[in-house]
């Protein structure tokens, strides 16, 4: 292995994962006396929250994709690293990535998340969508699926393959449900000449009694019915009890489909295994004062000891808080511990519905998709 190792002596900061989280820390540092070193797996910051408009052909990757050194140009403390970190070598304070050692006086973890199948091996016939691969993937699995249809002599199959089940009732299938739908019933409506993609089944199962579970109760009554009359069968209370290529069962009933899409679980990316360790409310890492992990990696708790939800608000403002608690430190100070202010939340359901909810706020329909809830970007 290589070693790269700091010569001059601002203390440096090397944050990993150049999501909303680590971004907002790197940013909140620009005028702070530290080496900021950003490393990333990829050369772009993703807006994850429109990755369903990719996976349904409606933006292109390139629309929600921005390269993280055009977005810390500026930034003349900043520095960008393209590596796959794989561990950490703590007792030399050095983050292993790709056969090179890169040096840190702290470190900021913001690795985010990646899909669980609650141990079942089901990745292949049921892909997720968290990165712009997955999207990309998934775009094509859809519109190869009305294209096979097309030509399809057998009955079955032509019906199989014009069925869509997505897993999972959260904001990313509802999105993706609604999505898959608008695509079927109005812009591929005319396209093609042998199948009608009007006729397409859009079925969403959601495991839970309601959608939208951390919303409230009439929202999550609003999606459903805006997705029925989208055209998507809801199906509430029901669970996966297995996938593969040709279907989903549920129970003792088989759902027959080419394309499955899994949005019904996340977990932290393997990050906290490199120290073997998970991190308090602070994002701080237990027995590592000087290594913080922020964002969807980690698992914090608000005060009344719910856990945070993984959204992108919540990782912006812990990025931001673990900036300032290092620049107080600097300065001999203390910071209170890092609160979250909840901005609300929305799901879009087709192109003109959605629900949103601020507070004790509630709106459903053309005015959701108005509201703006969503998390500002990040340049
Ligand atoms: C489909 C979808 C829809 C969503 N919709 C919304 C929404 O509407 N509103 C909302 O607020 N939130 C939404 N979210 C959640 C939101 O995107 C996340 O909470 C947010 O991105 C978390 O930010 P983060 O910084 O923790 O991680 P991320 O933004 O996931 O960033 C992690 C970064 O770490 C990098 N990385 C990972 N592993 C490594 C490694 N080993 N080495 C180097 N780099 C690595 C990745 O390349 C990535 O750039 C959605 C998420 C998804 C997937």
């Amino acid at each position: 292995m290589t070693a790269i190792h700091a010569t001059s002596r601002p203390p440096r900061v090397v944050i990993v994962g150049a999501g909303f989280g680590g971004l907002s820390a790197a940013k909140q540092l620009a005028k702070a006396p530290f080496d900021v070193t950003v490393v990333d797996r990829h050369n772009y910051h993703l807006f994850q929250p429109l990755l369903y408009q990719v996976a349904t052909a409606g933006l292109s990757p390139g629309d929600i994709a921005s390269p993280i050194r055009g977005i810390l140009y500026r930034q003349s403390n900043a520095n960008v690293i393209l590596a796959k970190v794989s561990g950490i070598d703590t007792p030399r304070r050095e983050l292993l990535a790709e056969g090179r050692r890169i040096p840190y006086d702290h470190l900021v973890i913001a690795t985010g998340a990646e899909h669980a199948y609650f141990g079942h091996d089901w990745s292949s016939y049921a892909p997720g969508l968290k990165t712009i691969d997955d999207a990309t993937y998934l775009r094509r699995r859809i519109l190869l699926a009305f294209e096979r249809a097309e030509t399809e002599p057998n009955a079955d199959e032509r019906r199989r393959l014009l069925n869509f089940v997505v897993v999972g009732g959260g904001p990313t299938g509802v999105e993706m449900a609604g999505a898959i739908a608008e695509l079927a019933k109005r812009a591929l409506a005319a396209d093609f000449r042998s199948i009608d993609p009007r006729c397409a089944r859009i079925i969403l199962i959601e495991a839970g009694p309601r959608l939208l579970a951390p919303f409230d109760p009439a929202l999550s009554e609003a999606a459903r019915r805006s997705l029925e009359q989208l055209g998507v069968e809801v199906r509430l209370g029901a669970s996966v009890a297995d996938c593969d290529c040709s279907g989903v069962s549920l129970g003792r009933e088989r759902l027959q489909t080419r394309t499955i899409v899994w949005a019904a679980g996340v977990k932290a990316s393997p990050a906290a295994q490199w120290f073997g360790a998970e991190s308090d409310r602070a994002g701080r890492v237990p027995g590592h004062p000087n290594i913080f992990v922020i964002g969807d990696v980690a698992a914090a708790t608000g005060p009344d000891g719910k856990l945070l939800p993984g959204v992108a608000p919540v990782a912006k403002q812990q990025g931001q808080y673990v900036a300032k608690l290092l620049m107080a430190r600097a300065q001999g100070r203390a910071l209170p511990g890092f609160r979250y202010r909840d901005f609300g939340a929305m799901a879009i359901i087709g192109r003109k519905r959605g629900v949103a909810q601020v507070g004790a706020f509630k709106v459903s329909g053309l005015a959701a998709c108005c509201y703006g809830a969503w998390p500002t970007s990040i340049s």
